[in-house]
């Protein structure tokens, strides 16, 4: 229906708006049609909306905290918000030892993560000849994302051990299961180095137990990364937030408001107990981008924190979120889809006694 090569000459915008509702939007998928019920369903806001069209409108790139300081400032602001909200304790927040970037999605945030516990681990094991010996762990209902973000930062994809989980424990993982594997492993010579447990996955909405799993990660000294990315906006709740019990044992965790948290695409929070590692693993320091306020290590650079140099401020659309909504009406909204859930189960429950 378009045309194979781009106009040379302008288009009115009219004209513009006409194809776009003629071809275009005949092709899309209605995600925010309230009768479009798969993946992550209505999972914007107007509030959302606003955000994101400050960001779009002021167009700021704030590779580092020169470039822009309120982005950087806001963004250190809104994750200690964010933190806040789902209790972490105080070492993945700034007023605390730790802190929070925002990255587009999950699968970035695991690559960054994967790629500072390698770096750790191999600078303790004395040298890159070890890749090949590094060890992933994750049950067999983890986001594929962790496979390609082993693979990306150089892991063999045979040392990426996904532990099968069954029906009898909600698919959760097992820590016996995971120490079984471990301590296989350990005999063959490998090294394990990170374990992804996941609360909400995927596949079933299965949550692993992340108080005895995070003991058998301390006890093999695995780095911990806890994958909240849609269920995780539940824990604002406080009768949810059982589920983040032993949270103090990992050492990053990750969830995204544009699942579940009425923000638009694309907003993935990932807080960190030693930003360090993560700066000492991703950050570069080129000549053009000298400044004295990097020099004084008294700012933080999110370009340090992430894989692109260039960076959107989301920031201002989880702030905008925040406020508009407040923390009273998005536990309502969170209580509100958990109410529909369970009024369906009832009913089908309710169906299938009549039917038998
Ligand atoms: N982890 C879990 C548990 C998910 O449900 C998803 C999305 O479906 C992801 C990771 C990937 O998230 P993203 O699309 O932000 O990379």
């Amino acid at each position: 229906m378009l045309p194979e090569s781009a106009p040379y000459c302008p288009e009115p915008l009219q004209d513009i708006l006409e194809d776009v509702s003629n071809c275009i939007i005949p092709g899309l998928t209605h995600w925010q049609s309230p009768n479009f019920f798969a993946y992550f369903h209505a999972n914007a806001s107007t509030a959302g909306f606003f955000g994101e069209m400050l960001c779009s409108g002021f167009n700021v790139v704030g590779f580092n905290w020169i470039s822009s300081p309120a982005a950087t400032e806001l963004e250190s602001i809104v994750l200690d918000w964010m933190g806040k909200m789902l209790k972490l304790p105080s070492s993945f927040l700034f007023s605390g030892t730790g802190g929070g970037v925002l990255h587009g999605s999950t699968c970035e945030a695991a690559v960054c993560v994967l790629a500072a516990a390698r770096d750790k681990a191999l600078k303790e094991l004395g040298g890159w000849e070890n890749i090949t010996k590094l060890v992933v762990y994750a049950s067999d209902q983890a986001h594929f994302t962790f496979q390609k973000a082993a693979k990306l930062v150089g892991i063999p994809p045979s040392n990426f051990r996904l532990i099968e989980t069954s029906f009898s424990t909600g698919f959760s993982l097992s820590p016996e299961n995971l120490r079984f594997v471990i301590e296989d492993d350990i005999r063959s010579g490998l090294v394990p180095l990170f374990l992804c447990a996941t609360i909400g996955t995927t596949p079933s909405g299965a949550v692993d137990p992340i108080a005895e799993l995070g003991k058998v990660a301390m006890e093999f000294k695995l780095w911990l990364h806890i994958d909240a990315a849609y269920a995780g906006s539940g824990c604002i709740c406080p009768e949810l937030r059982h589920y983040l019990d032993g949270v103090e044992l990992a050492n990053s965790i990750s969830m995204n408001p544009h699942k579940w948290f009425l923000t638009n695409m694309d907003c993935c929070c990932l807080w960190i107990k030693e930003p360090k590692l993560l700066v000492d693993s991703l950050s570069t320091d080129p000549e053009i981008l000298r400044n004295n306020a990097s020099k004084s290590k008294a700012v933080v650079d999110y370009k340090d924190w992430q894989i692109a140099l260039s960076r959107r401020f989301r920031a201002l659309k989880l702030w905008v979120v925040i406020r508009r909504h407040g923390l009273a009406n998005l536990m309502c909204h969170i209580r509100s889809d958990i109410a529909m859930l369970n009024d369906s189960k009832h009913l089908w429950e309710k169906m299938r006694g009549l039917r038998s």
